[in-house]
């Protein structure tokens, strides 16, 4: 058979050859792979041998590599690199894929072996990353009912299937919510303050929608945002506001009032079934922050620390509200974004376009790799040898600082058709040591949606352009530097409350004199950055930032009061809520509005008892960074100390010894606070 996938790549570095895959490779590769890690699966299940953790632990981790391989590529290019085909492929392919993996997960025979091991531990002179590979294993089984009894078992797949029924429902409804609802303007006097390319995309929709000669507003963040922050009409900003947060618990079919109470109801029971006092504990078992209790301790010291200067800022756009509108005007929800956006104009008066000319691409990338060079030694060198999945794609070498070979490195910079937006990282093959101490070093990419060059401009990206690229290259080198014994913990495979360290922590270095000396010079005449341009760049970043903080704050209080919860909820939801809440709003509240039921991250999306991780990375992120300020940003001795308790770690040890070891304590508020400006 002539399947790439099948055999030895023969290519550079065991590189993807990503010239040699049709697309007709894919699904005999996957069904190949699915019957091989059934095989190797069986091997472990039929060995005659006790229980080990060589032959039942190790084994389970090393199976299912030759459908790795594969499914790895399938599922990035479905991100990157997509077509009708390929998606039709996954489609096909991932019933299959999940059937597969819940064959395993539920294999009783397995999971009694896994047992077995676990049972011994203690005894078992385990290294700690065995030790830990050993709980994961465990703890993967038992988290889905494994241990329980026959009929507890029933129940779980029951609770199970319901949730995943009432969650799809839950987003469908606020999907169906969102699409239906149009704010039709029908004279151009409505349009007034919105800018530019607000009115085009509101033409583009009225055309869209056979409305020819209107306006169409939609409750889509790139339609509503602008038309908050900038539409002078306040009476429809009112109704748009009004329309946006009491989606979903309208008198029809798409409410979601009693789908909350279901959801928040069926969690709870499945965590108390297995043994857990509420969902919240469930979750945390697996996360830095270990237990509510510290979830709601983060939650409280912001929210004190904060909200003195968050009034100040309610005030200050009040005061200029009433400096506009007259001294009776009561400052509303649907005011906020419009006043702070021309008090934001007046403090700082920052255009992010007058920034893009220090910001040219290829010199903000010379400045990233040239950081990471100061700091760890590492170097890149283009390597044309290695495949590429696409011809913006460029692929690196990538260097220790002793000239050894590190990893592979992807970088994709521009949107095209078939590339989904944002921004994200991923490994085309993650790092392991196999059992003959064999380093297999890591392939990762970086893939972004930056401002693409014109005919007579190169790529010039805005400020926050440069943030993403920081972000993700922190993630990359995550995955580059990671240097563990067990894939399923190399790397970026951490705990979720720990995994935006590595990414924002090399944000801090965006509003650094020092590092923007570095490479920040305008494309034409070579001028470097003004350091006055710079100083309104770090002004502008603290505006409003104790504001936001509550605002997140009271997501992450919403979240919690759901997710503590021990007995079972019925009552008024939208009361719930703004009882939970209630110490984070300095705006008035309408009666009607409603966040959580359509709050897909912590209803539908996997940020369930999650939220508060926002703050928390922050927190994290400032506080291993004041190491950096202390000991200068470029020290060499606080990176290796970064790198070698950190970021080579992956999730070999529980973050919080992680954490510790580099900084010697544990992560306070106090540099976040002194980052925000609040001390
Ligand atoms: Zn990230």
């Amino acid at each position: 058979m002539n399947n790439p996938f099948l055999q030895p790549y023969h290519t550079l570095h065991d590189t993807t050859p990503f010239q040699q895959i049709r697309i007709e490779d894919y699904e005999p590769a996957v069904r190949e792979g699915m019957r091989l890690e059934d095989e190797e699966i069986q091997q472990i299940t039929g060995n005659p041998e006790e229980p080990t953790f060589q032959n039942t632990i190790l084994a389970l981790e090393h199976a299912g590599k030759a459908l790795d391989r594969v499914t790895t590529v399938l599922f990035n290019l479905l991100s990157a690199e997509t077509c009708d085909a390929l998606e039709e492929i996954a489609e096909k392919l991932t019933p299959a894929l999940s059937e597969h993996a819940n064959n395993i997960s539920l294999n009783e025979q397995l999971f009694a072996r896994v047992k077995a091991v676990y049972d011994k531990r203690e005894s078992l002179q385990l290294t700690p990353e065995e030790r830990r590979l050993l709980e994961k294993s465990y703890d993967g089984f038992v988290r889905n009912g494994a241990n329980l009894s026959e009929e507890d078992k029933a129940t779980f797949r029951k609770l199970s299937m319901e949730l995943s029924s009432l969650t799809l429902k839950f987003s469908q409804n606020h999907l169906k919510e969102t699409n239906g609802y149009e704010l039709v303007l029908h004279t151009e006097d409505e349009l007034a303050g919105l800018p530019e390319s607000a009115i085009e995309a509101a033409a583009h929709t009225a055309h869209e929608k056979g409305k020819e000669g209107c306006w169409v507003i939609t409750l889509q963040a790139p339609s509503y945002v602008p038309f908050m922050k900038y539409s002078d009409k306040r009476e429809l900003r009112k109704t748009l506001y009004m329309a946006y947060n009491t989606q979903c618990c309208h008198d029809n079919e798409f409410n979601n009032l009693k789908i909350v109470e279901q959801l928040v109801n069926l969690r709870m029971e499945l965590a108390q079934l297995l043994g857990f006092k509420n969902y919240a504990e469930y979750v945390l078992k697996k996360r830095m922050a270990e237990h509510s209790e510290n979830v709601y301790k983060l939650l409280n010291d912001l929210l004190e620390a904060y909200t003195p200067t968050a009034r100040q800022e309610v005030e200050e756009i009040r005061a200029l509200a009433r400096e506009l509108e007259g001294e009776d005007f009561e400052l509303m929800p649907w005011d906020f974004s419009y006043y702070a956006e021309k008090l934001k104009n007046r403090k700082f008066s920052l255009d992010e376009e007058a920034l893009r000319p220090y910001f040219e691409l290829s010199r903000v990338k010379a400045g990233v790799f040239g950081l990471a060079t100061r700091l760890y030694g590492i170097t890149f060198k283009e390597n044309k040898e290695i495949p590429v999945y696409h011809p913006d794609v460029q692929a690196y070498e990538v260097f220790d600082r002793d000239g050894s070979f590190l990893a592979v490195l992807y970088t994709d910079f521009h949107p095209r058709e078939g590339k989904r937006s944002g921004a994200w990282m991923t490994s085309y093959k993650e790092q392991w040591i196999d059992d003959n101490g064999c380093n297999s070093r890591p392939h990762v990419s970086v893939t972004m949606n930056f401002t693409k060059a014109t005919k007579d401009k190169p790529a010039l990206l805005t400020f926050s352009e440069v943030n993403t690229f920081l972000h993700e290259f922190g993630h990359a080198l995550h995955g580059m530097f990671a240097n563990t014994r067990f894939q399923s913990m190399s790397g970026t495979n951490v705990y979720w409350d720990f995994v935006e360290l590595p990414s924002q922590i090399m944000e801090n270095f965006a509003i650094e004199k020092e590092f923007l000396n570095t490479f920040a010079c305008h494309y034409q005449t070579g001028e470097p950055i003004p350091q006055e341009l710079i100083q309104r760049i770090v002004d502008a970043s603290n505006f409003n930032v104790a504001y936001a903080c509550l605002r997140q704050l009271s997501f992450g209080f919403l979240d919690m009061a759901w997710y503590t919860r021990q007995s079972k909820f019925e009552g008024d939801v939208k009361a719930y809520e703004k009882e939970a809440w209630q110490r984070t709003q300095l705006l008035p509240q309408p009666k009607d509005t409603c966040m959580s039921v359509q709050f897909g991250h912590i209803m539908s999306g996997g940020y369930s008892a999650g939220y508060y991780s926002y703050k928390w990375a922050e927190v994290l992120d400032a506080d291993a960074f004041s190491v950096f300020k202390e000991t200068g940003i470029f020290n060499q001795d606080t990176a290796r100390s970064f790198r070698e308790n950190i970021l080579s770690k992956g999730g070999t040890e529980h973050p919080m010894t992680l954490y510790k070891r580099f900084r010697g304590q544990e992560p306070t508020i106090e540099a976040l606070l002194k980052r925000n400006g609040i001390k």
